[in-house]
């Protein structure tokens, strides 16, 4: 009969023990065995609950200490020199070294994991040998076995995805490195086949993206290879996120089953299937429930799907799958008593999915449809039916205003020349001015304050007379460090998304509804189930305070359409442009808010901009062309003379330079440091001609870069930028730093801008 696997189950524990632990170990609050045995029960709990629920087939290895890249990368030794590894296993202290950098090295790159909001750390080559350091699936499936008597199903990274995701080789190098790591993935095979596993779960996900006849070559001889080396072990191919482009070519190679995902890729995948069917040799790991939303699977389509699949393939070759793994959704809806009824009801976290999945495997088991599936079906349809007539999914109004400013015209007044020369001279700007990206460290004592704000211990006017503190204080040091564009800090803010969401109509909030993004960093993403509008101001007050308090510039700052949209889980029953189109309106309604206050500069972040990039190169454009919509829409009415910011990071933009231009934004900051200023060779292929602020400094690590570091950037940036133009800022928001490191970073920053204005000094 058919069964059922989940790809991966989130790691990070209902209540987050997991961050917890990490965030103790690194503080030195947690000894290393302590570490070890906390992530230990976390581990066996998350199996515990897989088997109890009835998942047949459990993965183990997909469990990490940071990342599961990071880990694959360091299973064969891919420690870049600067750590000083030495051979052996890998100590935790290189391990997180890479991950969040040491006081002499700087940390490896993090890049988004696909279309996702994780991110992963991205393996370098350059100047490494691999070696297997240790068995890192076998190590966790003895453990699941010998526990819980868990038979469980490694998971492990194919070569390929592996290499694609790597950086530090030249790509006429792939096969050489393709040879190199074959011997250590057969060794890993073959060791798992000797302690009597019979199925791997080889992750493969590059398969989605439009592959190359060099890179289908590879993957055959990949396939082969184990085939020949391992023939006791049955691989199940998987790819996730998206179609695959190469089905024909994927259901010949020798591998035990092929896993596709029928909820991203549904119509690819199924076209693919019901032009070719599926061979008889092998199992079809159908991902069929959603991995990466939060809401109730629509079941009477699913279970539709399920009788199609079954005209392919016989029950006992069908696995029902997650369509990815489950680190993309909280753990647990059980804890969400808040929400409205109808919400609640459509709720499906990790452990609602399971049951989900073992509700339809069990169903399919059944000969005839009982009434027991009909009933479910009926509830299934009645819980949707509710959330569709809900008065949130039903403003007229919103639904009417945003039909007529979608066809008005989006430019600004003026072109950028004119109207960037009449807001340097209203602001009085120096050459290469500087600034920050928004937010200032979030202290000890900000965060308590929020907390006593939450829970009334502060009333509402001590808690703002708290904020208007935090922003005297940092104006103050910021005119002391001498930076030219100020900032009130963003201390009222947890979340950039969760604050605006917070404010605007549409929004409702989970209470646990974690997901890891990096590291041990877990973001609570809101969720849109209605219509979203603007309900009065929500950042002018701030903004207004601080800029009373000097006589600088003040940067109003807030979360763009596409960002908020992308870092929201959000509705499925309208597309997610006319969502996009819903937040710019009640976006721009704020941004007139602040210019009409008095502020000259406002800053509309749009760091998620790339992560809502489809995977298909043919539906990229259209993305891009109504994410650039949302985001002019919600700027384009200000004066000419009112200056708007972007700001974008951890992603590659390399190929997007021309999107970002038509943004139109006066200013755009963008990060760079973290991958070693790649970014500045695109600059060389696309001319950008507005105001630029590439991100001299990593405020990801606690480290304090030192002025010739950035002097260093900068130069090699001006080769390519124009000076008139460019402006000197770190990477990202200071949130996560102290106050010390904070103020020496940018003290620095402002020395190094000191100097290059002297090198400059006739430029104009
Ligand atoms: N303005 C935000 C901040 O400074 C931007 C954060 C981000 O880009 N992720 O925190
Ligand atoms: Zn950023």
């Amino acid at each position: 009969m058919a069964k059922n696997s989940v790809l991966g189950y989130p790691r990070i524990g209902a209540d987050r023990e997991w961050k917890k632990a990490l965030e103790a170990y690194w503080a030195g609050r947690l000894e290393e065995p302590q570490l070890h045995s906390a992530l230990k029960d976390l581990r066996l709990q998350n199996w515990r609950n897989l088997q109890e629920r009835g998942i047949d087939w459990i993965p183990v290895g997909d469990f990490s200490y940071y990342d599961q890249v990071l880990d694959t990368a360091v299973m064969f030794g891919l420690v870049p020199p600067r750590f000083g590894y030495e051979g052996g296993t890998v100590p935790l202290s290189v391990y997180y070294g890479m991950s969040r950098g040491t006081k002499t090295a700087a940390a490896c790159e993090m890049t988004k994991w696909f279309n996702t909001n994780y991110h992963y750390i991205v393996p370098e080559l350059q100047g490494v040998s691999p070696v297997l350091t240790e068995n890192k699936p076998l190590l966790a499936y003895r453990e699941a076995k010998s526990e819980l008597g868990i038979d469980g199903r490694p998971v492990l990274l194919g070569p390929l995805t592996l290499l694609k995701l790597s950086k530090g080789y030249d790509p006429s190098e792939m096969d050489v490195w393709l040879e190199r790591l074959l011997p250590l993935y057969v060794q890993i095979l073959q060791e798992l086949a000797d302690e009597g596993v019979a199925w791997v779960q080889l992750d493969e996900p590059i398969l989605v993206l439009s592959l190359e006849e060099p890179d289908l070559r590879r993957l055959k001889y990949v396939c082969e290879t184990f085939a020949a080396s391992v023939p006791g072990v049955n691989l199940m191919l998987q790819t996730y996120f998206e179609s695959v482009d190469h089905y024909q070519e994927m259901i010949s190679l020798p591998v035990g089953g092929i896993g596709l995902d029928f909820v991203h890729g549904r119509s690819g995948n199924l076209e693919a299937l019901r032009a070719y069917g599926f061979p008889a040799d092998k199992v079809l790991g159908a991902g069929i429930i959603n991995g990466r939303g939060i809401w109730k699977a629509p079941l009477r389509e699913t279970w539709e799907l399920l009788k199609e699949l079954q005209t392919y393939v016989t029950p006992d070759r069908l696995l029902l799958q997650t369509s990815c793994s489950l680190l993309h959704v909280p753990v647990t809806a059980r804890q969400e008593t808040q929400l409205t009824r109808e919400l609640r009801d459509a709720l499906a976290f990790a452990d609602e999915k399971l049951d989900e999945l073992v509700f339809l495997t069990q169903a399919l088991g059944q000969d005839r449809e009982s009434g027991v599936i009909a009933g479910k079906l009926e509830e299934n349809d009645r819980i949707h039916a509710a959330l569709a007539q809900a008065e949130a999914r039903n403003r007229g109004d919103v639904q009417q205003a945003v039909a007529v400013i979608r066809e008005q015209p989006l430019d600004r007044s003026l072109p950028f020349a004119e109207r960037y020369k009449a807001q340097m001279a209203r602001m009085q700007l120096p050459l290469f001015p500087t600034t920050t990206i928004g937010s200032f460290p979030q202290s000890a004592e900000v965060r308590r304050a929020r907390r006593q704000w939450r829970t009334g211990e502060l009333s509402e006017s001590q808690y703002a007379a708290f904020i208007r503190e935090e922003i005297d204080r940092w104006i103050r040091l910021q005119e002391d460090i001498g930076l030219d564009v100020l900032v009130h800090g963003e201390f009222e803010r947890t979340d950039m998304v969760e604050f605006f969401g917070e404010k605007l109509a549409g929004f409702a909030f989970t209470q646990n509804g974690w997901v890891q993004s990096y590291g041990s960093r877990c973001v609570k993403p809101p969720v849109i189930y209605g219509d979203v509008a603007f309900t009065g101001e929500m950042t002018v007050e701030e903004t207004k305070h601080a800029q009373s308090r000097t006589k600088r510039p003040v940067k109003g700052m807030l979360t763009g359409p596409i960002t908020i949209l992308n870092w929201s889980f959000v509705r499925e029953d309208i597309p997610r442009e006319q969502i996009a189109y819903q937040l710019a309106y009640a976006l721009r309604q704020e941004v007139e808010a602040l210019e009409r206050a008095g502020i000259g500069i406002i800053q509309v972040d749009e760091p998620a901009i790339r992560e809502g990039l489809p995977l298909r190169e043919a539906e990229q454009a259209a993305y891009l062309a109504w994410s650039i919509r949302a985001f002019r829409l919600a700027t384009c009415t200000v004066r000419a003379t009112t200056q708007i910011h972007t700001h974008m990071c951890y992603c590659e933009f390399h190929d997007m330079i021309d999107a970002i231009a038509a943004m139109d934004a006066d200013v755009i900051s963008i990060e760079t440091s973290r991958s070693h200023g790649e970014l500045i060779g695109s600059f060389e292929r696309n001319t950008y001609t507005q105001g630029i602020g590439l991100g001299v400094y990593d405020i990801h690590s606690p480290r304090i870069p030192a002025i010739g570091e950035m002097t260093a950037m900068i130069d090699r940036a001006l080769r390519v930028l124009d000076p008139r133009l460019f402006w000197i800022n770190p990477d990202c928001g200071l949130k996560t730093r102290n106050s010390e490191e904070t103020v020496l970073a940018l003290r620095n920053m402002v020395e190094a801008t000191k100097q290059l204005r002297e090198q400059h000094a006739f430029t104009r």
